[in-house]
């Protein structure tokens, strides 16, 4: 299921223009329109989920396919040896602007933590 008013969603079909870096069956990636890093990659799935907080039995598969696309950018993009972090902002307090469950791909630099 898709939702109208999401702009994730309007990217997976296509509405709204993405540089689309690789794609799975139920997984789209594409490059962090503001990127806070050298390698900055959005991993989405291929369906509306809101947030970490709609993940379900039905629907956690979704995030596996996450996980696998977001290796495989990892290696394309040539950042998988020296490392790289994942994030999931999730509701107010973890930062989440779109509500549609994506999943960062950031490296090409150091990380610091803890995250702001
Ligand atoms: P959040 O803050 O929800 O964890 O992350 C949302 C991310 O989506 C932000 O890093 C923001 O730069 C990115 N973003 C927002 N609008 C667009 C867009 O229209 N296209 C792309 N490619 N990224 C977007
Ligand atoms: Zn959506």
């Amino acid at each position: 299921m898709m939702s109208d008013d999401c702009l994730f969603c309007k990217i997976i079909k296509g509405e709204i223009p993405a540089n689309i870096v690789d794609q799975s069956k139920n997984a789209l990636a594409f490059r962090d329109i503001n990127p806070k890093s050298p390698v900055h990659v959005l991993i989405i799935p291929k369906e509306h989920i809101a947030s970490c907080r709609d993940l379900s039995k039905e629907n956690i598969h979704y995030l596996s396919e996450m996980a696998f696309l977001a290796q495989d950018v990892s290696l394309k993009e040539k950042i998988a040896q020296d490392g790289y972090r994942w994030v999931i902002n999730t509701g107010i307090n973890g930062g989440q602007t779109v509500d549609h469950i994506h999943l960062h791909l950031i490296g090409g630099r150091n990380m610091t933590w803890p995250p702001g």
